[in-house]
Order: structure tokens, then C-alpha cells, then sequence
């Protein structure tokens, strides 16, 4: 229960909306105060509306847009039907994304018998509502009756690109990609949105009975592996660019802490968000927050129940914020986006957060269905493995080492720990004692990589080579003999394996050791369930893996990767049929866990492959 009140002058003073603690609290502060004698001592000395309008005129001019609204609203006491101020204040709530609210004050105007010049304005600024709250047909049908009085003509082909995405997941990948990449930087205020439609796809949520209670995702009809089935905007999101050095002051558990991560900024911006946007707070409020507080209902609406805002004087404080806490705990997701293909992976110290919807309800697998990645400021959901129609969904909230290690991350993030995945189930017919030991094989060898790399010994040495040969044999021998393929604990070290050879391959000049490599590779697949198979995949083509899997525990980009290594291989031995075999692998495992075509799969692995082999690049274009 928020409790606290501050001078809303004082506040109203603090510039800058930056979507921190201050808005939070301004807006905290007026509920209290209309609250609590129902009149608003933050009135400023003003008598008429006309004086108000200009106060919130200046205030919109500072990009104020908050304290603009709540001089609007002052107006409109004294002329509530002033269609001025509706349209300002209309105006006002869009530029913060109250939506529903600047929908009912566009619609306040539009249901009077105004002048021309006001109908149109309040009815595009209802379109452009529309279309931030996803009601894109009713925003277009709006855009289009006013078009020709205003210059619409973009905003109606966004409506189209937005109907079109939302019906079908048809997006324009790469040009997505690309935007993101042109638009954000690492100190980028405000943080650019990708422009997109949400998409649902053949899913729906369920009670989960056999769960014993709770909800999950399910799958609505048959899915083949590498089907879109859901691209999420997030609720909300947090970046390090938008953390002060000095952290934030937030309420938390009832006292003040300070926020230092993009995840604990998901909480002020969850609060604000729910503060200008009332009908949306089920929609957090319902998602599951650990075992401390009630469980929420066994259904779930992804529809916004609508009570938008009254007016900003009267704001619902009653939001409990150890709840939203907690319900974050749970379902907050990492929000990296994709970028190109590098050699050395760079890792932010503090990594994007976002809260998202219907991706929350995905229950956890380490060996999943789903793979999911994050397109901006998006999440993108698509199928892992060819899915009948009736089967949960599922998502990995906890990956790597066996199934100990993640019963401990799950108990971390989910509060239980218990997963009956195929992996997990493999895991424990292996013997704790053997997984164990393969986790101490695995420090053992990442010791010696790190000795050899001080020593400056080269990669194509001996040293390197002995080094992951006798660790890869030693986790070899912890996995059952009948447990098959799937052994993802040596992906890497076959693929460094790999590398070895054909560093030396390159060094010596000796194409032959290109086979030995490819040995490597292919086990190195293998162990993350790419099965080699030549398969059929339309118009007369074929690839030389299997299509109904995609490789497991999140090791698709590097996958992808060994494709083209493979491609690479066989380029260098002159095999050019093979060669162009497997560059088609790779792009058909890019497209299935990405999305898009071949210029999606260009933007993103373009410098990546022309630093491999600069001939790759060209077979990958033919
Ligand atoms: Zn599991």
C-alpha cells in the first residue's frame, strides 16, 4: 500500500519526466491528496479556465506532458465542456501513452456538435489512441474518414502494416533488425520502440490440470518447428541507459531502496504505467507472484478491462507494491536484443529487463518446445520442434548444467524446483554422482583452456587439441550408454575441437585436416539434438539435417555457426555441392529460430562470414 505524501508544487517542480521515481511519486501524490479531502491542494492560484489552459500550454512546451495534463484537468473542472482543453489534455495523454484516457477525452469532443477543425483533430488523436492501444482496423477506419483534412497518409499505412503483422506475423525481419541497429545506442534516451504489432499465434491459455493447478500455453492446432507463435511488445522494459549512476529511490518492501538494475526498474515503471493506465493493472496483477502471495485465477484475458483514468487529480494509490514486486521476481525476462554475429560475445554489466504478458504464462522446460529471443525492445516466440496441436508450450527459464544445477536456479526464479523434461529425466538416469562429475570435469577443462591461454600456447597446437579430446572422453563416460546423442555438456568442447583443426588446416595449408574438423562439428550438432538427415524443404530443395527439431538449450545461433563452418570445410576442399548443402542449413535454421529470409540472415551474419571465409559470403548469396 503506497502511504506517502508529498508537496505536489514542490514535485510539480522537478523537471524532467524521465519515467524515474519522480513521475511515479508527482503521480503518487495527487491520488493522496485527492484522496484524502477530496479537494486538490495543489491547486495553483489560477480562476479561469482559459488561465489553466495556457498554465498547461507552457507546461506541454517543457515536454511536461504529466503536469500539462493535470492543468488541463484543472481547467476542465471549471468548463467541462471546453473542447479546447479536452483536445489538449488529449494530446497530453498520448505523448505519455495513456491511451484509453486520451481515447474517452478525443471522444468527450467528438460527441458534440463541434467545429470542423476540432472533429478532425479529435478524431485523429482518437485514431492515433486507437493504434497505441492495438485497435488498429478501428484506428484506420478513423485515420482514413479524416484523411485529405489532415496529411494521415503515413499513419494509414502504419494501420496496414500493423493489421497485416497482427493477422498474420508477417513482419519485415531484417528491416526490424536494422532499424534497431540504426536507432539504439548504448546511452540512447529515450529508448526507440520498435513499431510493431503484437501477434498471437495458434496458442491459447489453459488451466493446467495435469500441472496440478496454474495456467500454461498451449498449442492450438499442429505446428511445424520454426512457426512464429508469438511476437510480445513488453509491457513494460528497462534499459541501462535509463539507470541514473547513482541509482534511482524507489519504495520497495516498504522503505526506500536504491534501484541499480534494469530489473528493479521495471517496478516504478509497472506502478506508472498503472497509474495512466487503470484498465491495464489485471493484466499485471494476475500474472504469478511466488508462493507469498494469493494464486491468481486459472484463466487469463489479454484484454484491458476498461476503466481508464478519470483525471489525473484522482488516482488510484492503492497499487501494492511488494506484490508488483514479487510478480516481477517471477516474470521478469533478460531483453538483450539479437545483434550481428560476432567472434567474442560482449556482455553488458547490466542487462535490459522487460515484463511481458502472455510470454510470462509459458511454464518452464530446459529441454523446450519453444525458442524465444528478444528483436529490440520485442520478444519473439517461435516453435522449436514439429508441436501436435493440444501439447503445452513451454520456455526455458533456467539452462546449462544438469538437472541439479537448474532445480537450483529454479528454485531461485520459480520457487520450485522440480522439471520433468526430457532433458532433466536423461540428466537423472545418468546418477546425480555422475552429473556432478561431469560438472567438475567441465571446471577442470575450462582450467586448463584458461593455462593454455595465459601460456599463449596457439589454438592449433597439440596442447588445445589433448586438452578437449581427453575432457570430452571423460564427460563421455558420465552419460549413460543408452542415453543417444542428445549430450549437451560437449557442444563446446567439440566445437572447440573443431576449431583447432581448422586453425591448423589454414596454418599447414592441409585441407585434409578440414575432415577431421567436420567430424567434430558434426558431433558437436549432435549433442544439441541436430540430427544429420537429408530432408525435403519445398520447392525441390533439400538440406542435410532433420527439420522436425531444432537444436536444444539455446545453442541456435552457434549452431547456425557450425553450419556455415561446415559450408566453409567443404568450400576449402572444393566440394562445391556440399558446400552450398550446408550454406542451405544455415539459413533455414536462422530462418526457423529467427524468422525472415536470406536478408535477414545477411544483416546479421554478413561481417561474421566474410571474416570466416570472404568465398562463404558469395556462396551464401547464390
Ligand atoms: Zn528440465
Amino acid at each position: 500500500m503506497l502511504s506517502h505524501s508529498l508537496d505536489v508544487d514542490k514535485l510539480l517542480s522537478i523537471e524532467a519526466i524521465n519515467c524515474s521515481i519522480e513521475r511515479l511519486q508527482r503521480a503518487m501524490s495527487f491520488s493522496v491528496i485527492g484522496q484524502a479531502d477530496g479537494c486538490d491542494k495543489g491547486d495553483s492560484a489560477l480562476h479561469t479556465a482559459i488561465e489553466y489552459k495556457d498554465e498547461g500550454n507552457a507546461h506541454f512546451q517543457r515536454a511536461s506532458y504529466l503536469a500539462a495534463a493535470l492543468s488541463w484537468s484543472r481547467g476542465l473542472r471549471i468548463e467541462p465542456n471546453n473542447d479546447l482543453l479536452l483536445l489538449n489534455r488529449s494530446l497530453g495523454y498520448l505523448k505519455i501513452e495513456w491511451y484509453e484516457a486520451a481515447l474517452r477525452d478525443s471522444e468527450a469532443v467528438l460527441a458534440r456538435c463541434s467545429t470542423a477543425e476540432h472533429v478532425a483533430k479529435a478524431g485523429s488523436r482518437a485514431a492515433w489512441a486507437e493504434y497505441g492501444l492495438g485497435q488498429y482496423k478501428n484506428a484506420l477506419q478513423r485515420f482514413e474518414l479524416y484523411d485529405g483534412i489532415l496529411p494521415l497518409t503515413q499513419w494509414i499505412s502504419r494501420c496496414k502494416q500493423r493489421i497485416r503483422e497482427q493477422s498474420t506475423g508477417d513482419y519485415k525481419w531484417a528491416t526490424l533488425f536494422k532499424e534497431w541497429q540504426v536507432k539504439y545506442r548504448k546511452d540512447s534516451i529515450p529508448i526507440p520502440r520498435l513499431d510493431i504489432a503484437d501477434y498471437i499465434g495458434p496458442v491459447e491459455v489453459r488451466a493446467m490440470d495435469s500441472r496440478g493447478g496454474g495456467r500454461g500455453v498451449v498449442a492450438t492446432r499442429d505446428i511445424k518447428s520454426g512457426e512464429l507463435l508469438v511476437m510480445s511488445k513488453p509491457f513494460t522494459s528497462a534499459y541501462p541507459s535509463e539507470l541514473s549512476p547513482r541509482g534511482h529511490l524507489l519504495y520497495k518492501a516498504g522503505s526506500l531502496h536504491v534501484v541499480r538494475t534494469c530489473k528493479d526498474m521495471l517496478t516504478p515503471k509497472v506502478v506508472e504505467k498503472i497509474i495512466g493506465r487503470p484498465e491495464c493493472a489485471a493484466l499485471v496483477m494476475n500474472l504469478y507472484p511466488g508462493a507469498g502471495f494469493p494464486s491468481p485465477a486459472n484463466t487469463y484475458s489479454l484484454s484491458p478491462i476498461t476503466s481508464p483514468l478519470e483525471v489525473p487529480l484522482h488516482v488510484d494509490g492503492n497499487l501494492d507494491i511488494a506484490h508488483i514486486n514479487a510478480i516481477i521476481d517471477f516474470n521478469c525476462f533478460a531483453a538483450n536484443s539479437i545483434r550481428e554475429a560476432e567472434f567474442t560475445k560482449t556482455i553488458d554489466a547490466h542487462e535490459p529487463a522487460a515484463l511481458h504478458l502472455l510470454p510470462s504464462l509459458f511454464n518452464h522446460a530446459c529441454f523446450t518446445n519453444t525458442v524465444r529471443y528478444s528483436l529490440g525492445d520485442a520478444m519473439v516466440m517461435r516453435a522449436n520442434q514439429d508441436i501436435c496441436c493440444g501439447t503445452e508450450l513451454t520456455t526455458a527459464y533456467a539452462g546449462g548444467g544438469n538437472h541439479l544445477t537448474r532445480a537450483q536456479s529454479l528454485t531461485r526464479l520459480l520457487g520450485h524446483e522440480l522439471c520433468n523434461c526430457k532433458l532433466c529425466t536423461l540428466d537423472r538416469a545418468d546418477g546425480d554422482e555422475a552429473c556432478r562429475k561431469r560438472e567438475k570435469i567441465l571446471l577442470e577443462y575450462e582450467r586448463t583452456k584458461e593455462g593454455l591461454n595465459r601460456s599463449k600456447v596457439p589454438l592449433s597446437s597439440v596442447g588445445f587439441e589433448n586438452n578437449y579430446k581427453c575432457h570430452i572422453d571423460a564427460i563421455e563416460n558420465t552419460y549413460a550408454p543408452e542415453r543417444g546423442y542428445l549430450r549437451p555438456a560437449t557442444f563446446l568442447l567439440h566445437l572447440g575441437l573443431a576449431q583447432t583443426y581448422m586453425e591448423r588446416a589454414a596454418e599447414n595449408y592441409d585441407i585434409s585436416l578440414y575432415d577431421k574438423a567436420r567430424i567434430s562439428i558434426f558431433a558437436c550438432l549432435a549433442a544439441v539434438g541436430v540430427v544429420r538427415k537429408q530432408t525435403l524443404i519445398g520447392n525441390g530443395t533439400y538440406i542435410p539435417i532433420a527439420s522436425d527439431n531444432l537444436p536444444c538449450t539455446g545453442a541456435h545461433e552457434d549452431a547456425v555457426i557450425c553450419m556455415a563452418q561446415v559450408a566453409m570445410t567443404y568450400h576449402c576442399q572444393g566440394k562445391r555441392l556440399e558446400a552450398q548443402e550446408w550454406v542451405r542449413a544455415a539459413n533455414w535454421l536462422h530462418a526457423a529460430c529467427r524468422g525472415g529470409d536470406v536478408t535477414f540472415f545477411d544483416a546479421r551474419f554478413n561481417g561474421f562470414l566474410r571474416e570466416i571465409n570472404p568465398g562463404l559470403l558469395e556462396l551464401f548469396r547464390t
